[in-house]
């Protein structure tokens, strides 16, 4: 099937430091990023989500801080990007409300994606805005990520991006076409390669050590995105980014890598939910709740009968039928003392009950994954 940009519902689109600024000014590139931002606006008017990873805030800060043509220290990155993140999100901001289109700035920390409540949070935030149809703009926290508790590279955060919002679709812009079977600087005989479809050693080995001098991301950090968006079914392009209109350059020159998983991003994630997670508690339902779980509705407390263990919001928790099969697993939206206190309650009455206004549900359909014989 031929991969494209046009049939994505959501597209996460990485932009890096070496396209959006200027190497040798230090100002960002207006005339290509507000090309960029017309692609963008082709997606959005289609009906696409979108959320834009974007590099920068070092780039741009050091210079405005004159802090060029060495190794900045730890406090000078992070001054530079307090200084370079805003210059960025007014840039964002300028272009993309120039088409009625409403920007969102997102700064995300390493402990965003890999401490389950806070993922959730980031989730829930990240998901609100795109029904909203308002863009993201996302960067790493870099004023206050110290380099233990730091991606590092924006290769990676947007793939973890992609996973928090099931997107089907991560674009990485780059300064070079795709993945070649070798470093083309250096090897003219290197070709590129149009789609792969499993990151085998072979694959991994072409990434060469390729870096330039203002991103941090080589095509080392680019196979390691495809590894996260692979695993949460989610196709990877990467794709030229130098020349005017790189959005809508991909569908038309094709001339970029497509790298294809072999799952959805809701099957990928349902997997994980039943295999990868440790329940924490259970939740018994009753018949009819059973019977709506099993045609694809979410879990209401209406349908609660008995709930075991201690469980957080955001654990996975085991539901159990009445006669204390379990049905499914998924992750909850309330702790166990909550959802003892809202069992058989309409969630008209959790604010009431509980002084919030939380979910609706207490997991989320999109959270739930059936047992193995059940449909899902
Ligand atoms: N977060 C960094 C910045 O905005 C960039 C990381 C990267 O280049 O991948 O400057």
């Amino acid at each position: 099937m031929k991969q494209t940009i046009r049939n994505a519902k959501c597209l996460v689109i990485k932009i890096g430091s070496s396209l959006l600024v200027d190497n040798s000014t230090g100002a960002i590139h207006r005339k290509w990023l507000t090309s960029v931002i017309q692609d963008i606006k082709t997606c959005w008017e289609r009906g696409q989500q979108i959320v834009i990873v974007s590099s920068g805030s070092i780039a741009l800060g050091r210079r405005h801080l004159q802090l060029k043509n060495r190794t900045l220290q730890l406090e000078e990155k992070q001054a530079a990007a307090a200084v370079g993140q805003i210059k960025l999100a007014h840039a964002y901001q300028e272009i993309l409300e120039q088409h009625n289109i409403t920007v969102a700035q997102v700064l995300l920390t390493l402990d965003d994606s890999e401490n389950r409540k806070r993922y959730l949070n980031a989730k829930n935030t990240l998901e609100t805005l795109l029904n909203l149809r308002a863009i993201p703009v996302i960067n790493e926290n870099d004023t206050v990520a110290t380099a233990e508790i730091r991606y590092g590279d924006n290769d990676r955060l947007a793939a973890r991006v992609a996973q928090m919002v099931s997107a089907d679709t991560l674009v990485l812009l780059s300064d070079i076409d795709g993945l070649y079977t070798s470093n083309p600087r250096f090897n003219p005989g290197a070709t590129l390669i149009p789609e792969v479809t499993q990151l085998t050693s072979d694959i991994l080995a072409m990434a060469g050590d390729s870096a330039t001098e203002f991103g941090t991301g080589g095509m080392i950090t680019k196979l390691a995105a495809a590894k996260i968006a692979l695993t949460s079914g989610c196709k990877m392009v990467i794709a030229p980014g130098k020349h005017l209109n790189p959005i809508a350059r991909i569908d038309e020159t094709r001339n970029c890598t497509w790298f294809i998983p072999e799952t959805t991003p809701m099957s990928a994630r349902k997997n994980w939910i039943a295999q990868h997670l440790k329940p924490t508690g259970s939740i018994t339902v009753d018949a009819g709740a059973a019977n709506a779980l099993r045609h694809g509705k979410s879990l209401l407390s209406v349908g609660v009968i008995d709930i075991e263990g201690e469980f957080n919001k955001g654990d996975a928790i085991i539901i159990m039928s009445e006669n204390k099969q379990e049905i499914a697993r998924g992750l909850t939206n309330y702790t166990s003392h909550d959802a003892k206190k809202i069992k058989g309650h309409k969630s008209s009455a959790f604010e009431a009950i509980l002084g919030y206004c939380g979910c609706d549900e207490i997991i989320h359909r999109n959270d739930l994954s059936l047992h193995l014989g059940e449909k899902n």
